[in-house]
């Protein structure tokens, strides 16, 4: 194995290993990138993010303009060191990480600080694959001629990523049959009452077959990641179900922390993380995002917990005090079903909600807000692109 001999802080910048380039990693990777020498091993080239799985689904020009980003396009990652493999295990006694490269070849890499942003596998569309742009490209396409193909489609889970499955398919595809099963009364669990409410009517109005009460059975060798039909068994003995395609949103999270040594994570696998995002017992690690065990809902890949990060990081570089905490929401927020021709319904911590106009949205929101500010500019795809997509979005009564 190869053995990298980076820099040991004297005199040289510390060296930060990024492990996971998802949404929290590309966020922390980039705004550290200024201050230290940032390396970021991924499992994929490009930005894969876990967001808005409805408009994936259906959306797909506007799903990949906003979530779906090589990761030489965001101007913050121009100074960090992007490694294509996947972290095998780390010592954090030595201070080294073992790398599987996509080349198939090994490597070590010793690192000053190192920041877990691994994520979780969530059905079909997060997992921790090693892929080239050309899998991650044409899995995107079988999976839409999977739903342009389906007559009947059955969606199981209801939190917001079935939500939004069910919803945005059923708006696409009035004529397929789109099918909800939830195993509670009520969906959208972790969400304010009048959000859960507002969505469960949303769904009934648009036209999709609602299920409560209706916990399929998930037998130990179904692989949920799957992209098939067939028959879904409940665990209460109601009538089976049968669908061209099953599209399973159960949250049936795994933690990607097979790296790591066991006394970093708590019992379901997730990384023991405190209020200052460092990992308990382990002063030079910190982790973030979806892997992280911050708080009931582990949402620090959202509520700007990657600024929370990084100063803490950077007070530890200069031997500081941490100064930074990081709190979460009592409820979850955001969007469910993401922007429509309607505009974007924001719903908040507290329940209320506002819609944020579809002009608004289109032309401020995701290119100034999200692209250029929270993400620091990311390289456009070229004008030709940029305008074959607002034209499609414009032609399609978004
Ligand atoms: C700006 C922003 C807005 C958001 N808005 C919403 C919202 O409105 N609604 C909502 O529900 N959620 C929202 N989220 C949260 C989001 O849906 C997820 O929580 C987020 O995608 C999780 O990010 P992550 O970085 O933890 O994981 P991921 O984005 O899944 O990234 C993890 C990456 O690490 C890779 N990896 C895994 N193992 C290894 C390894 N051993 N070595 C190397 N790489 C590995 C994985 O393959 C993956 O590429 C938002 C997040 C952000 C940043």
């Amino acid at each position: 194995m190869a053995h990298d001999p980076t820099s040991l802080e004297s005199g040289a910048r510390p060296t930060v290993l990024v492990i996971g380039m998802g949404d929290t990693g590309v966020l922390t990777a980039g705004h550290l990138s200024r201050h230290c020498r940032v390396i970021g091993v991924t499992t994929k080239p490009m930005l894969v993010s876990g967001q808005e799985l409805g408009l994936r689904l259906t959306e797909d020009a506007q799903w990949r303009r906003n979530y779906l980003t090589p990761l030489d396009h965001y101007r913050r990652l121009r100074r960090v060191e992007i490694i294509h493999g996947r972290a095998a295990r780390i010592d954090p006694i030595a201070r080294t990480a073992s790398l599987e490269l996509a080349s198939g070849e090994q490597r070590c890499l010793n690192w000053d600080y190192l920041i877990i942003a691994s994520g979780v596998s969530n059905g079909f569309w997060r997992d921790d694959r090693l892929d080239t742009c050309g899998v991650i490209e044409s899995r995107l396409a079988s999976q839409r001629a999977a739903v342009t193909a389906a007559k009947s489609i059955a969606v199981v889970g209801g939190g917001p990523s079935g939500t939004s499955a069910a919803f945005n398919l059923k708006r696409a595809y009035p004529n397929k049959s789109v099918t909800l099963f939830f195993p509670a009364e009520e969906l959208l669990p972790g969400y304010p009452q009048s959000t859960r409410r507002y969505h469960r009517e949303l769904l009934a109005r648009q036209g999709v077959d609602l299920h409560a009460g209706h916990r399929a059975v998930v037998s130990d060798d179904l692989v949920t990641s799957d992209w098939t039909g067939g028959r879904l068994d409940f665990a209460g003995g109601q009538p089976s179900a049968r669908a061209d395609l099953i599209i399973w949103a159960a949250g049936r999270l795994k933690p990607h922390t097979d790296f790591l040594p066991r006394d970093m994570l708590n019992p379901a696998g997730f990384v023991r993380t405190d209020a200052c995002l460092n990992v308990a017992g382990y002063a030079r690690i910190f982790a973030i995002g979806d892997v992280a065990a911050t708080d009931p809902l582990r949402c620090s890949a959202r509520n700007w917990a990657y600024k929370v990060l990084c100063r803490n990081l950077l007070a530890k570089m200069k031997q500081r005090a941490l100064p930074a905490r990081f709190t979460p929401p009592s409820h979850r927020w955001g969007s469910i079903v993401g922007p429509q021709s309607t505009g974007l319904k924001l719903h908040s911590p507290s329940g209320k909600s506002r819609v944020l106009p579809r002009w608004f949205v289109h032309w401020l929101l995701y290119p100034l807000v999200v692209r250029g500010f929270i993400y620091g500019g990311v390289r456009s795809k070229g004008l030709a692109s940029f305008a074959r997509d607002s034209w499609l979005d414009d032609n399609q009564g978004r």
